[in-house]
């Protein structure tokens, strides 16, 4: 049984001994890759080639007739990863919210995988359904939700806010005495929701899913700090106006207020926000995708203050949480409210078989199969608690603050948005070219020559009043420290002096000033 060359003995993961099997097989995987060095964040290379030399690796795209083993194809695909693949533990990854995964998470997701329970029903997996029950009861404290609170677990927080903005639609729905999941969503009028101007647009798609049209969102404004005006959102719901389309007027049926923006790391004023929906009768949900994890600081959980008023959450432990995607969770307030997803299925739910305790979480979202994502997020909430979590959090914070201070000590360097969570937006300062094309190129040039991953958006710059292309780090590596930052903003420096020198030396002296991209600085 244990010649790991018998490929009967290890064909299907065994409970036990099979684990163990997947242990041994990653060893030998990692082993293949062992003598070469740790890649840099991104391939070098211009997208194109980088994409071109992998399919080349890959062959010939067709299922060939015999396989050449299992080890040799594990082997493989891992050379192929880790050659072409991204290094998020590399100091100069700061992107995205996406973090290095904490290896208890990865190897529990394995464990996941390897059960391939299904959170349907009772016979789909017992342990981890109750485990799904367990993760979502300490969040939904850690959040201050009351003990009605329940959740689901799900593929992300676009999800989990298309999900939201389901029940919220069709509770609308039924407070009006329609049944929206049969009748279908004409019957509202003219439904609209409101979030702020940056808000992520995950909002917008939902509503487009969910029949609304993206034109049921209403953006409203925000402060300097990118955070919603509750005075402006009061202003809208006053008078929320008609719908140009068919001259109905518009009904607000839901706020939805972010807990960290996804540029800025912003929290939308959640009190102020909670009230104002009570007022006026609307769901309030909290996209927290990227803030909820504040809640895991003693110094930083009083940004989300007032969090516990709202009716749903979205949370992503895949950003904060250091989670291998995916690992979103939509809490509910009031678990009653998943009552328009319930369902009954003669093949899976049948009254009398629900009656006998056999029923899972099939009523609780849109999905019929669902993988255990929750085993990876309940490993890591034992393994590390609160504080283990909280100051990861607070390490990639200090990181931010570091990280600003310098971009205000340089020159060159304008800052946009200082940091609230762990995310600093800033821009490198040139007069003769044309400053977007520049900073854009700035990005690229990092990422095609391997030697930074950085972010970009576009946003208001202060100094101008009007929107710009910026730069922006993401900071999620609590191992990076303030050398290595510094050595990310050294290249960044270094990079933007060779374009913007590059893109002068191309200029007649006469034709300089706003003409970065007419003269072709780019390649
Ligand atoms: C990342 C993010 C989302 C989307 O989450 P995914 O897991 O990428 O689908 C939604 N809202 C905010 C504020 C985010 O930052």
């Amino acid at each position: 049984m244990s010649n790991p060359t018998d490929i009967r003995a290890t064909r299907f993961v065994r409970p036990g001994s099979g684990w163990g099997e997947i242990g041994r097989q990653l060893i030998s995987a990692a082993d293949s890759t062992g003598g070469r060095r740790e890649p840099s964040v991104l391939p070098a290379g211009a997208p194109n080639d980088v994409l071109t030399r992998v399919a080349a690796e890959l062959g010939p795209r067709e299922l060939a007739t015999h396989g050449i083993g299992e080890s040799a194809a594990l082997e493989y695909m891992a050379r192929i990863v880790h050659d072409y693949g991204l290094n998020l533990t590399d100091s100069t990854y700061a992107a995205h919210l996406q973090p290095p995964p904490l290896s208890v998470a990865v190897a529990a997701d394995a464990l996941a995988s390897a059960t391939n329970a299904s959170l349907d029903t009772y016979d789909s997996g017992p342990a981890t359904l109750a485990i799904e029950t367990w993760a979502v009861d300490v969040l939904a404290r850690l959040a201050g939700l009351p003990e009605t609170a329940g959740g689901v677990f799900g593929p992300g927080g676009s999800y989990s806010n298309l999900l939201a903005l389901l029940i919220a639609r069709d509770q609308a729905g039924a407070a009006r005495g329609l049944d929206i999941r049969h009748d279908g969503v004409a019957a509202l009028g003219s439904p609209v929701v409101l979030c702020s101007r940056v808000a992520h647009f995950s909002v917008q798609r939902a509503c487009a899913a969910l029949g609304l049209g993206e034109s049921a969102v209403i953006t409203v404004d925000c402060d300097e700090q990118h955070r919603m005006l509750p005075s402006a959102l009061e202003a809208i719901l006053a008078d929320p106006g008609v719908d140009p389309a068919t001259g109905a007027t518009r009904t607000p049926f839901a706020v939805i207020a972010t807990a960290g923006t996804t540029d800025f790391g912003t929290i939308d004023p959640l009190p102020e926000i909670a009230e104002i929906a009570r007022r006026y009768g609307l769901w309030m949900h909290v996209d927290a995708a990227y803030g909820f994890g504040a809640l895991f600081s003693e110094r930083l959980s009083g940004l989300l203050d007032g969090i516990a008023l709202a009716d749903s959450i979205t949370l992503d432990l895949h950003k904060v949480g250091w989670q291998p995607a995916a690992a979103s969770l939509l809490l509910l307030a009031d678990t009653d409210s998943f009552a328009s997803l319930d369902r009954s299925v003669a093949y899976l739910n049948p009254e009398d078989d629900l009656e006998a305790g056999l029923g899972g979480q099939l009523g609780l979202t849109l999905q019929t199969t669902r993988r255990p994502d929750v085993l990876k997020v309940a490993t890591t909430l034992l393994a590390y608690g609160r504080s283990g979590l909280g100051e990861m959090l607070e390490s990639c914070h200090d990181l931010a603050l570091h990280a600003q201070r310098r971009i205000e000590s340089e020159p060159q360097l304008e800052l946009v948005t200082g940091t609230t969570l762990t995310t600093v937006v800033f821009r490198y300062r040139c007069h003769e070219l044309d400053s977007d094309t520049v900073n854009a190129e700035v990005r690229r040039r990092l990422l095609t020559s391997g030697s930074a991953l950085i972010g970009r958006t576009r946003v208001r710059v202060p100094s101008l009043c009007e929107p710009r292309t910026c730069l922006k780090l993401t900071l999620l590596n609590p191992e990076t420290d303030a050398a290595g930052i510094d050595g990310l903003v050294d290249e960044i420096l270094r990079v933007a002096l060779e374009v913007e020198s590059e893109g002068l030396g191309r200029l007649a002296p006469g034709a300089r000033a706003h003409a970065g991209q007419k003269a072709g600085i780019l390649p």
